[in-house]
């Protein structure tokens, strides 16, 4: 059964961004539901999912997109067809309005799975698009939690990982990077991750979504994952094959989801958020950050969330 899954990030989201964070989960949900609608693969609607979330300057992914200790841009993306294993990814890359579809170019035109920096910009520039200025994709927001960060030097480690959830500030760092997963009609399945990172990150650092597994994974057989949260513990428990690593086991995918997620909180004290569905279109959502926007649309459903009792799926 076709279906799309899509969130925006799990962090302790502040009230004041509740709203358009939900509202951005379910436009992003619509556009990828559009695109299947008119026959559009499982690939086309999870980039177009996540470029309409990197377009919303709300989340940390394209424009909007959180500052690295030199107040610059450093963007990560990751694209897969779970039909043949082909993946593209980008790492820290500048200028791009949309990271997602310079990890699909990675994908289609060459013969690599991962480009950095300016290697992949000129992929950018050789397929013909323009690039953007920092002046579009800097949001005052992020202008803000950047400046906050350097005055207080923040622990944002701390903030995702040892902090028992109600302890967190709710009303400091925005970090929504973004994800979708969907099967469509035929059965083919694909996910997507794309993100700005941690503010104040080092320049250069690479977190987990542009890596296979970690930000992301799928395979037509058992489903498809996107994770977000913190990038350093996500990468060591690779978070994504872990959760379709306990579906092969015979996990439903909201076992997967909890079950991977807890995982990492016990052996690295991570925290962090993942939307999984199978060939089935059984979805899993689960997150042991203080919130994570979702939303998910099928033929039947139409459902969304970012509170802890939300996840009902
Ligand atoms: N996982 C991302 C990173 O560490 C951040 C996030 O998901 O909020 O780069």
């Amino acid at each position: 059964m076709a279906c799309v899954v899509v969130h925006g990030g799990a962090w302790a989201i502040p009230d004041g961004l509740v709203e358009s964070s939900v509202k951005g989960v379910q436009e992003a949900a619509d556009k990828a539901w559009s695109v299947l609608s008119a026959n559009g693969s499982a690939l086309d609607a999870v980039e177009e999912a996540v470029r309409c979330l990197e377009d919303n300057p709300t989340f940390d992914a394209g424009r909007g997109a959180v500052l690295n200790e030199d107040g610059k841009v450093e963007m990560d993306a990751i694209i897969m067809d779970g039909k043949n294993l082909k993946c593209g990814a980008v790492a820290c890359v500048s200028g791009i309005a949309n990271p997602v579809s310079l990890a699909r170019l990675v994908m289609d035109k060459t013969d690599h799975v991962l480009l950095v920096g300016a290697g992949a910009e000129r992929l950018w520039d050789e397929a013909g698009y323009t690039r953007v200025t920092d002046d579009y994709l800097v949001t005052e927001a992020a202008r803000q939690e950047f400046q906050h960060f350097m005055k207080f030097d923040k622990a944002v480690v701390s903030l995702f990982n040892t902090q028992p959830v109600e302890e967190r500030p709710t009303d400091t760092l925005d970090h929504e990077t973004v994800g979708a997963v969907v099967v469509d009609a035929k059965g083919d399945i694909a996910c997507a991750t794309s993100t700005g990172g941690i503010t104040g990150k080092k320049v250069g650092r690479v977190g987990d979504t542009p890596i296979v597994g970690s930000g992301a994974y799928c395979d037509n057989s058992v489903g498809a994952a996107s994770t977000t949260g913190h990038g350093e513990s996500i990468m060591k428990v690779t978070l994504a094959r872990k959760a379709l690593w306990l579906m092969e086991r015979g996990k439903t995918p909201k076992e997967a989801a909890q079950e991977a997620l807890a995982e990492m909180h016990t052996k690295v004290s991570g925290c962090g958020g993942i939307i999984i569905v199978n060939p089935d279109g059984h979805t899993g959502i689960h997150f042991t950050t203080k919130r994570m926007p979702w939303a998910v649309r099928s033929r039947y459903q139409r459902k969304y969330g970012i509170e802890p009792e939300d996840q009902t799926m």
